[in-house]
């Protein structure tokens, strides 16, 4: 086998139907180096077993959850014939996964058991759909090689657990066929099924690239590539043609939904370079991230971005000022009960920190007791319904452009800045209601505009 070999990607959409699925396996069959192949469910297939994990759905609603999920596979399922191997594994995972959408998950363990089906229905009919266009191809259970710790629903991978078990059963398998496999999931060390948080399919795929010793990864999706900001907000946004890893990195964790957060980190460490396209249009260019000389980086902002559902946490003491240790008071409760925060910025007498409120944000909730504890020694407020809006770029300074920026915000509420702590960001928090507005604002003054 060629040992400079491709992992890849494709996303709900691009695996939604079987012409959607029939455009994927063109890209496949005219690229030889492409030998693991990494599917996401069906387009709204998660969203339904989601759904299905709720308490309290009645009987009918139930039901209409499990006929969403069954529809979307019928619908791809009458256009293939189904060879007896994969129409084997086929029928008895769609039955294990009529029994277990019966009753809501009771544990964590059973939710992601129950979230895990989309992918493993969508890679059987992929594989049918690849071997039909004369590609050797074989369905791979991903679980038995992406091991993680027991973190339902957040899991995190164990990387050299991952790797032994990948090289030992998934590399031998290249050389005699594309193996098409699940992203999202993996399994615990009793073999139980885990997630790794939704969108989780693009860090399955650098995560197996890593551990398979993959020369490159190509995501695709619907977008052709990672714009100066969403295009669906913002219809001058552009795709950009190169990024570096840390900006990629910066754009994914401040919230260009196009990459799962985590996907650059096993890329950059094991420096396989990552394309972004689009499956509906594979011709029409794309992104490649990698790794840039520092001589050849482009200095200034390249994208925005924004995060919803953030909560700023401000806690106030007079106590603070010329007295030492409350910082560390303060980041040692944060600790204790797991509150993980993004953003700080400090006065002489108050500090501010931002959390990630999604409502499916790997994060605890901000606990109740937390909030008492801090409340002893100081102040605390809470505000939510804020977004976080970040530039992203590399040697983000404030020069004339980004000055002229700040004027344009003077028209919106802009409750935190920070700048300094990294170079490829400058970011600020603002209300969610506004948020839309000042992205499109700040990529009409940054980047619509020559510099
Ligand atoms: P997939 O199902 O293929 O994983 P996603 O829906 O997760 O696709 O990600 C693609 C979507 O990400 C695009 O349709 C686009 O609306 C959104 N998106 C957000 N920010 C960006 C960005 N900066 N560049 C490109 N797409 C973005
Ligand atoms: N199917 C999962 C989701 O919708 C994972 C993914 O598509 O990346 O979140
Ligand atoms: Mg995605």
């Amino acid at each position: 086998m060629n040992q400079e070999f491709t992992v890849a990607k494709f996303g709900g959409t691009s695996v939604a139907d079987h012409a959607a699925m029939m455009r994927c396996a063109d890209i496949i069959a005219s690229d030889s180096q492409v030998r693991i192949v990494v599917v996401s469910a069906s387009a709204g297939v998660t969203n339904h077993l989601v759904a299905l994990c709720q308490t309290g759905l009645s009987t009918e609603e139930r039901q209409a959850h499990i006929d969403g999920v069954i529809a979307i596979q019928l619908n791809i399922i009458e256009c293939l014939s189904l060879d007896a191997d994969l129409a084997h594994g086929f029928d008895s995972t769609l039955n294990d996964f009529k029994h277990a959408a019966q009753h809501p998950a009771q544990t964590n363990a059973h939710r992601d058991e129950l979230l895990s089906f989309g992918e493993r229905l969508s890679s059987y009919l992929f594989t049918q759909v690849l071997r039909d266009k004369g590609v050797a191809s074989s369905r791979f259970d991903v679980r038995s090689v992406l091991k993680t710790d027991g973190q339902f629903g957040k899991a995190q991978p164990d990387i050299t657990q991952t790797k032994t078990r990948a090289q030992a059963e998934l590399v031998p398998l290249l050389s005699e066929q594309v193996v098409v496999t699940q992203g999202f999931i993996g399994s615990d060390e009793y073999g139980d099924t885990t997630t790794l948080g939704r969108g989780g399919s693009d860090y399955s795929a650098a995560l197996l690239a890593e551990a398979c010793g993959a020369r490159n990864i190509h995501i695709w999706t619907d977008v052709v590539g990672i714009y100066s900001t969403d295009p669906r907000l913002c219809n001058k946004a552009k795709p950009i043609a190169h990024l570096t890893f840390d900006e990629a990195a910066e754009m994914a964790t401040f919230g260009a939904k196009v990459l799962h957060p985590a996907t650059i980190l096993p890329a950059a460490r094991s420096g396989i370079g990552v394309f972004v396209g689009s499956s509906q249009d594979p011709q029409g260019g794309g992104t490649w991230i990698e790794k840039v000389p520092s001589s050849e980086l482009i200095a200034g902002v390249r994208a925005v971005t924004q995060r919803k559902n953030q909560l700023l946490l401000t806690l106030k003491s007079p106590e603070m000022l010329l007295a030492s240790g409350f910082l560390a008071r303060v980041f040692t409760i944060l600790s204790e009960y797991k509150i993980s925060v993004d953003l700080v910025t400090t006065s002489e007498i108050s500090v501010a920190v931002t959390l990630d409120n999604a409502p499916n944000a790997s994060r605890p909730e901000l606990d109740q007791e937390a909030l008492e504890r801090l409340g002893e020694f100081c102040h605390v407020s809470v505000e939510t319904n804020l977004a976080l809006v970040a530039l992203i770029g590399s040697e983000i300074q404030l020069r004339q452009s980004e000055l002229n920026l700040m004027r344009v915000l003077s028209d919106f509420d802009i409750r935190l800045i920070c700048h300094g702590a990294s170079k490829h960001n400058l970011c600020f928090l603002v209300e969610q209601s506004q948020s839309d507005t000042v992205v499109q604002a700040i990529h009409q003054q940054l980047l619509e505009q020559g510099r």
